[in-house]
């Protein structure tokens, strides 16, 4: 949690950041939204490690799920949802199948995802997939080769999906219209371009 110091140089203020916990600067709903959204108790951690003892993403990066779910406990939102880490989670559920309070530290991650895209912090792949799902149906079309193959193994060139009829996709559309997902997504693609 960063106090503000009035640096004027930018490098000065990140390096020399305060690195306080002040439960003042802490975002008052941050726990209630995440819990809202993933449908978990992180309030009810005890910080035991588990999740991050099996977590497969630890031991190769600075990942921690464990340090997740005590910023939703202290309301670090700002730390949480900047975090590169944040996107490291493979949702393998295996910290939610060990934790011993019952907590499902991958729902948290889900949700603190949920709010990071909001604020519009979001890794491109995922926008990218938004954008062949409204087009197609399907965040893997199907291709040229693809259908080669499929007809060299005796099977339709187009599986029984929005590929064969896609007079359902305008319907999908419609969902991802209601959501606003897919302008986002085309509005965050074309800032980074
Ligand atoms: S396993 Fe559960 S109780 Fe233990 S640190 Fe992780 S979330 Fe908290
Ligand atoms: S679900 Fe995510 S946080 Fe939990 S163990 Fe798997 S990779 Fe780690």
């Amino acid at each position: 949690m960063a106090k503000a110091k009035g640096y004027s140089d930018e490098t000065l203020s990140v390096r020399l950041a305060d690195r306080y916990y002040r439960p003042e600067e802490s975002s008052d709903d941050f726990l209630e939204n995440v819990e809202k959204i993933s449908m978990t108790i992180p309030h009810m951690c005890y910080q035991c490690g588990t999740c991050t003892g099996s977590c497969p993403s630890a031991p190769r990066s600075s990942y921690r799920i464990r340090k997740f779910v005590r910023r939703a406990v202290l309301g670090l939102e700002n730390d949480a949802l900047t975090d590169p880490d944040l996107w490291l989670c493979t949702t393998c559920y295996s910290c939610t199948d060990r934790c011993p309070r019952d907590i499902a530290p991958t729902d948290v991650i889900m949700a603190m995802r949920n709010l990071a895209f909001k604020r519009e912090i979001v890794p491109r792949n995922f926008l990218n997939t938004v954008q062949f799902i409204y087009k197609t149906g399907h965040g893997v079309p199907n291709n040229d080769v693809n259908r080669a193959a499929r007809v060299r193994l005796g099977l339709e060139a187009e599986p029984e999906t929005t590929a064969k009829y896609p007079d359902f996709i305008p319907g999908i559309q419609k969902i991802l219209d209601h959501y606003g997902l897919k302008d986002k997504a085309d509005e965050i693609l074309a800032e980074g371009q």
